[in-house]
């Protein structure tokens, strides 16, 4: 097995089996398999199954199904293997543990013990639809950490510098600037019912799997705010980022939003190309 060189471009393709994949999936897939070919770097596939309620077997079958019907190729993946395996989440777990272990040690993540409904009583609303309300940080006082030998029983929140601006220079987007604390509040790292959260995981992984440039959809802009945090707390360098433009439909309605949203499998079945499918108006 080769192993990366210095320099090389490490590009991943993420997906979540909690469905079959979509118009939007297969743009972003498509433009993060061709940066790594543009740079002759690797592409790695990693198949984001942390979530028991939400994903599927099936899923995680149509989804290589499905990237294969695009002609998209990856060069390490959970099918194929490679130096940074496992490449499923539901199988890393042991690496999350540490990071949230670290993480505790340093003082930068407090147990929370709010209730959804105490949240939801005194939450700032979010600015945005899409995004989580902001933590009203009832519980950061808290000195218990230390006390916690394993996550579980509670949410672990990350305690973000009220008022510091995160910025970076998006590949594709350009500058973007986010104010901790106002633009985002103390987001979740590990879940009350004992599952990683996405912030942490993606991180670690990241890190781990030596990620050199993330290609990802915009509606993911801020969480690079947050993921910059935790880069940063857990001492690894941040990776480049270029988030792509979302792919909307003729009413203006973004397509991951749809639940009705054409899925590949649909549209190959109904004989579309992978060319008709990746030819879409808004192409950046
Ligand atoms: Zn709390």
């Amino acid at each position: 097995m080769k192993s990366p060189c210095e320099g090389e471009y490490r590009g991943r393709l993420a997906p979540s089996p909690t469905g079959l994949l979509h118009v939007g999936h297969a743009r972003t897939f498509s433009i993060a398999a061709r940066r790594a070919r543009e740079h002759a770097g690797a592409l790695i596939l990693r198949n984001e199954d942390l979530d028991p309620q939400r994903c599927r077997t099936e899923f995680v079958d149509a989804m290589f199904e499905d990237l294969h019907w695009l002609g998209i190729e990856w060069t390490e993946g959970p099918d194929c293997g490679g130096p940074y395996a496992p490449y499923s989440q539901s199988e890393r777990r042991s690496h999350y543990l540490q990071a949230w272990r670290n993480l505790r040690d340093e003082g930068w993540i407090y147990p929370c013990s709010c209730s959804r409904k105490d949240l939801a009583l005194s939450a700032t609303a979010p600015n945005d639809l899409d995004d989580e309300p902001i933590y009203p940080g009832r519980c950061r006082a808290r000195t218990d950490a230390k006390q916690f030998d394993l996550p579980v029983g509670v949410n672990w929140r990350f305690r973000v510098p009220d008022g510091e601006t995160i910025t970076f220079d998006d590949v594709h987007l350009g500058f973007q600037r986010f104010v901790a604390g106002r633009d985002f509040g103390d987001f979740v790292v590990w879940r009350r019912d004992d599952v990683p959260a996405y912030h942490l995981a993606v991180v670690v992984d990241d890190a781990q799997m030596k990620i050199t440039e993330v290609v990802r959809g915009a509606d993911l802009l801020k969480s690079t705010a947050r993921q910059i945090l935790t880069f940063r707390a857990l001492g690894i360098s941040v990776p480049a980022y270029y988030h792509c433009d979302l792919v909307r439909d003729e009413r203006g309605l973004r397509m991951a939003k749809r639940h009705d949203a054409a899925s590949l499998r649909r549209l190959r079945e109904t004989g579309s190309t992978p060319e008709q499918v990746l030819r879409t108006p808004n192409h950046s």
